[in-house]
């Protein structure tokens, strides 16, 4: 018989086990387990309505940046509280355009093959209402997998009505045995998923340079981290938005370091040249950025600070 006065029950946890008096975790009295909320967060610019979409997130392992030492990465991060256990926290951030006729997808997310905590693209676009099947265009910044992944799909299309928009450079790149050949396996993968991709997708245009997709939705280059990395550029109103992809990886690094480079560059002296012209022309036009891996939502802008240039995330946006 269990004795419920106090000192009854301090006396009957005494006799306990240590284990056992621990109490368990509390838990919602009517629920069971809770669905994953989608993260996300959504901007007005002008006419256009655009949801930035967490796919999920990895820890960058610090053995993968270029132009400083693994213990360098450590050291550079751990000063500004960033490194974590496993290494340098990244979250894969794509973006959804809505001009009120069309939706178009800017990335589609590693979905679960670079890192197991991804692929939640999917099921944030059907808990907004949307399927698969309601996407009109994705464009695609650049092959890697962590932002083509998300195409395919058992060997099937993810977006069978969406027309594709990728770089001709980046398809002609990633689907060149040459070129595989001479990549560290770890980019393997990418040259695999841009093959599935031009298969897949009858409807691919390989685009060249800079053109408007939409009305007030267009490309720019910023090739380098690969050979046609494109950013798309969301204008209306007297408001812009810049979505760069990986030109920016995490504040502790970018934009002070342009040199901090990861090892999926296949030209790292092109990748520090573009970012080291592109991150002094942002801060000169005060441009509204959102970029793939920077903490999300990946929001802000780079602004001066002294002799040096830093990120400045961008306050919540209320669309209310
Ligand atoms: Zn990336």
């Amino acid at each position: 018989m269990v004795n419920l006065t106090r000192r009854g029950l301090a006396a009957s946890l005494a006799a306990l086990p240590i284990v056992a008096a621990m109490p368990a975790p509390l838990r919602a009295r009517s629920s069971g387990p809770l669905p994953r909320l989608p993260v996300t967060a959504r901007l007005r610019i002008g006419r256009f309505e655009v949801t930035v979409i967490s796919d999920g997130y990895i820890d960058f392992p610090f053995d993968f940046f270029t132009g400083v030492t693994p213990d360098q990465a450590r050291a550079a991060t751990a000063a500004v509280h960033a490194a974590g256990v496993n290494g340098v926290r990244g979250s894969f951030s794509t973006w959804l355009i809505n001009d009120g006729e069309r939706f178009i997808l800017v990335d589609s997310g590693p979905a679960g093959t670079v890192s197991p905590t991804s692929g939640y693209l999917p099921g944030t676009l059907a808990a907004l209402g949307i399927g698969p099947e309601d996407i009109d265009a994705v464009i695609l910044t650049h092959a890697h997998i962590d932002h083509i992944g998300g195409m395919v799909a058992g060997g099937r299309n993810n977006y069978p009505n969406a027309e594709v928009f990728i770089d001709r450079r980046d398809v002609a790149a990633f689907t060149d045995p040459s070129i595989e050949a001479r990549t560290p396996a770890i980019t393997k993968s990418s040259f695999a998923a841009a093959r599935q991709l031009v298969d897949l997708y009858p409807r691919l245009q390989r685009i060249d340079g800079e053109r408007e997709i939409v009305k007030g939705v267009s490309v720019f280059d910023l090739s380098g981290h690969t050979p046609g990395q494109i950013g798309v550029r969301i204008e209306d109103g007297g408001e812009s938005l810049e979505l760069v992809s990986d030109m920016l990886f995490h504040p502790a690094a970018h934009p002070a370091l342009p040199g901090f480079g990861i090892i999926f560059e296949m030209d790292k002296a092109a990748a520090d040249a573009t970012r080291a012209r592109f991150f002094p022309q942002a801060a000169e036009r005060g441009s509204l950025l959102a970029a793939t891996h920077m903490p999300f939502p990946g929001v802000g802008r780079i602004v001066k600070d002294g002799d040096s240039l830093r990120w400045l995330p961008a306050d919540w946006s209320y669309t209310d």
